[in-house]
């Protein structure tokens, strides 16, 4: 199955240059489709309804080249068909509903540059004496325009990928891409059958009901505690002390300014760290449940975090004023609930399970906290402090967090035998490369004597307007209009 992969690298001073210049040749190509994209579906709303025609989505990019672009042309042509490739992949991801519409890239916070398989290669290094591989040399660029060897540090195994992405973030770079790793990947569909055959008595001690808290990011149904060590927590604080400080000097400072450049990055480190210490946090959580051989299904609550973390609406006096709305402790609760990685334990939960051939769920989390685990009875006033809970009804005593769990647990069980639950259908936009070419109606094969048929995507009749535009205004303007970016 496919593995993601995230290596540190370190490009030399000279390489970094090249890959900068690189990496913002292939946004200005992105921006400039963006740009013409929007450019386009104006001219759309206005006119081209009437003809039925649509505005294309292509991953044409020689317009962008011209006399006032022409440093363009010192970079390697598959650079720049890349960010035209990224377009229209972004644009695939918008037609299935994962995204909205492609936007501007912007030149501040994380880049990435995307390489296809012209433009690097992995070049094992074999042992001398006993001939097996050591790993590999990162060649990037082509003979042209050579970077050469780029070095990277691999924590993990790893397969070698058809393509990959050099990420700049805050100052360091990684080297990104997702290849197999060979290992057949379960089919969901049989997990889940599998699991139905069992009973309700045999599932509930085999089901982990995680309950995601503010005071605990993680506790179980059968009394785990996932926590950040004193260590980690007092860190972090003096982590987000230092991003604080360096965030008040660096508004101050001149915009453009080399000093300012230093407070960015000093702000840019100072957050990297607990950034990596919630990663690292979900990463180790969900590894050691899905590596516990007692445990094959997962059930956690379907928390809407980015609705949980919205700031609250302003309240209006009447008279032109505000009222209070909470806005100040909202924000602490949010920055809390964002620091204890909720989303990520659940997301990692998920597919390291799918990967072990295990299941994990997500259900409805009304009153998950107030319902009995006992007798089921649900009442605010079951829980009658943050971690104590006593049901009003059965007397039933309990740690809050674990009877929630519990609650959460046996909700993912009867979820799974109602029948009712299908696992998501896992949606994937990749451009395919056309391997081959089809003749006529269904013939894919070139017998001796035909040539290949290329139809015009289907939307020729705007391509030729836009031709036609652009040769008549060329007397007075030259070339097509290059978007701002
Ligand atoms: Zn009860």
């Amino acid at each position: 199955m496919q593995i993601g992969h995230r290596f540190r690298c370190y490009p030399s001073p000279a390489q970094e240059q090249i890959l900068l210049r690189w990496l913002g040749c292939q946004r200005f190509i992105y921006n400039a489709k963006v740009g013409e994209d929007r450019y386009f579906r104006a001219f759309a709303r206005k006119a081209l309804a009437l003809t039925g025609t649509q505005p294309p989505v292509d991953q044409a990019y020689s317009q962008f080249i011209g006399p006032d672009t022409a440093w363009l042309r010192d970079v390697p042509s598959q650079v720049l068909r890349n960010g035209a490739a990224r377009f229209a992949q972004a644009y695939q991801r918008f037609f299935k509903g994962l995204a909205g519409r492609p936007r501007i890239h912007r030149r501040h916070g994380p880049q990435s540059l995307w390489l296809t398989s012209e433009l690097f290669a992995f070049e094992p290094i074999v042992s001398t004496q006993t001939g097996e591989i050591l790993g590999h040399r990162l060649l990037v660029g082509t003979r042209k325009a050579p970077v050469g060897p780029i070095v990277f540090t691999a924590h993990k195994d790893y397969g070698l990928p058809a393509s990959i992405r050099l990420v700049l973030d805050g100052g360091r770079w990684y080297l990104t891409f997702s290849a197999e790793d060979g290992a057949p990947e379960p089919d969901e569909n049989d997990t889940l059958s599998r699991l139905r055959q069992l009973s309700e008595e045999e599932l509930l001690p085999a089901t982990f009901g995680g309950d995601r808290g503010v005071g605990i990011p993680l506790a179980g149904n059968h009394g785990q505690r996932f926590d950040f060590s004193l260590v980690q927590r007092a860190r972090i604080a003096k982590k987000e002390a230092r991003a604080r400080r360096w965030q008040r000097r660096l508004v101050r400072r001149r915009k453009g300014s080399r000093n300012r450049e230093k407070a960015k990055r000093q702000v840019a480190a100072a957050k990297r760290y607990t950034r990596n210490v919630r990663q690292d946090f979900a990463h180790q959580a969900s590894h050691q449940l899905v590596a516990d051989g007692r445990y094959v299904l997962y059930v956690f609550e379907d928390l809407k975090i980015r609705n949980l973390t919205a700031a609250p609406k302003a309240k209006p006096d009447g008279a032109g004023g505000w009222l209070k709305n909470g806005a100040r402790a909202k924000a602490g609760l949010n920055k809390a609930i964002l620091a204890s990685a909720w989303g990520r334990i659940a997301t990692f939960t998920h597919y390291k399970a799918r990967r072990a051939g295990k299941l994990c769920l997500r259900v409805p989390p009304h009153h998950s906290s107030q319902e009995c685990a006992s007798c089921g009875h649900i009442h605010p006033e079951n829980r009658i402090s943050q971690s104590e809970f006593v049901c009003q009804r059965c007397g039933h005593t309990d740690h809050a967090d674990h009877n929630a769990g519990q609650v959460i647990a046996r909700r993912g069980v009867r979820l799974l035998l109602s029948g009712e639950y299908q696992p998501p259908r896992r949606t994937r936009c990749a451009l395919r490369r056309q391997t081959e070419r089809k003749l006529g109606p269904e013939r894919s094969e070139v017998t001796p004597g035909e040539s290949p048929v290329s139809r015009p995507a289907g939307n020729g009749r705007t391509q030729r307007t836009r031709n036609q535009e652009a040769k008549a205004a060329r007397p007075e303007t030259p070339a097509t209009t290059a978007p701002a970016v």
